[in-house]
């Protein structure tokens, strides 16, 4: 168990969190980042990053994100490998636990703690996770061109996943466990009317196929929930879309959160109700999930903290 005193405290090592650290480092303030268990965030789990400008490596996410630890250490941000479990904000400094025990008191708090996608929970899942399973239709949709994909979910971001998807793939199967979807009828009535699109109603994933030393996905094992009828489908990419949980549940009672339980900040600002707590990131961005948009936001924080500090 430590102590620590710092002036900003950031938690979470995703693009907002290290983008945070720089900023606030540079501007003199000797950050403490603390990573989370997921050390670099969502992207480490990319098959390749090509939307990041300024970024033209062709490796994993992973790369990308282990660059900006080294920047971010470089440039004098130290950085702990703890997970925070336990936030007080109401006395000044903030008091923030972690559960190695560790105590850091701190005069503000950049909130950087990502949203998590939600997995199927398949037994094989992991071995393909960001090899021809991915959660962004976005950030992989391109690697599709030409090719065939499944997207699974029935809600407004399956159906948006599956439009865009038809920019690239040959063929795109939308695959949703109920007898109709739940997306906007407006972005029904597109989707019905683009013949790349093939729905699958009361289907679910029993398992997905393909071999593992590289891991490529070739298929979906599919069940038929009315019928207990099992079929494959081939497919050479697998886009879950059934939704995102933000990282928010130190924080319930603790700071302002929307219905889905996102940071609300004040419009145009990374400010939320808390004097001196700042959210940057996926954690309070539902809308536009993106690394460049959370590393953006990051600097908005470490900026507006700065002001905080110095006024
Ligand atoms: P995250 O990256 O989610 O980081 C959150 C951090 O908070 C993590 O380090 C976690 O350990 C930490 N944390 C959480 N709770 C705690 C706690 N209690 N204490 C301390 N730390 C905590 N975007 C693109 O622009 N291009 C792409 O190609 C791309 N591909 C993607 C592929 C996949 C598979 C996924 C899932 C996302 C992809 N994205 C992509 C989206 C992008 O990864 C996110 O928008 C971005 O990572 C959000 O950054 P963030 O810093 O807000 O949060």
């Amino acid at each position: 168990m430590a102590e620590y005193k710092t002036k900003v405290l950031i938690i979470g090592s995703g693009p907002a969190g290290y983008t945070a650290g720089i900023y606030a480092a540079r501007a003199g303030f000797k950050p403490i980042l603390v990573s989370g268990s997921e050390i670099g965030g969502q992207l480490v789990w990319t098959e390749t990053i090509k939307n990041f400008p300024g970024y033209i490596g062709t490796g994993h996410g992973q790369d990308l994100m282990e660059t900006m630890r080294q920047q971010a250490l470089e440039v004098g941000v130290t950085i702990v490998n703890d997970k925070i479990s336990e936030v007080n904000f109401n006395r000044h400094p903030f008091i923030c636990l972690s559960d190695n025990h560790n105590c850091f008191s701190t005069e503000t708090v950049i909130v950087a703690t990502g949203a998590s996608a939600k997995w199927l929970g398949l037994k094989n899942e992991d071995v393909f996770r960001g090899f021809g399973v991915s959660v962004c239709a976005t950030c992989n949709g391109f690697f599709y061109r030409g090719k065939d994909v499944a997207v699974i979910g029935g809600g407004n971001t399956a159906v948006e996943n599956a439009l865009y998807l038809t920019g690239f793939a040959k063929s795109v199967t939308l695959i949703h466990r109920c007898d109709c979807l739940n997306a906007e009828q407006s972005l029904q009535d597109t989707l019905r009317h683009n013949l790349q699109v093939h729905i699958k109603y009361d289907t679910t994933v029993e398992e997905i196929l393909g071999t593992e030393n590289p891991p490529t996905v070739n298929g979906l094992k599919l069940k038929n929930i009315k019928t207990d009828k099992t079929e494959t489908l081939k497919v050479d990419g697998v886009f879950i879309a059934i939704g995102h949980h933000p990282n928010t549940e130190i924080f319930k009672n603790k700071l302002a959160l929307d219905r889905n339980d996102y940071i609300i900040t004040k419009p145009g600002t990374c400010e939320t109700n808390i004097d001196g707590v700042f959210a940057a990131g996926d954690v309070m961005n539902p809308e536009h999930r993106q690394a460049i948009i959370a590393a953006g936001s990051g600097a908005t924080a470490a900026i507006e903290a700065e002001r905080y500090l110095n006024r």
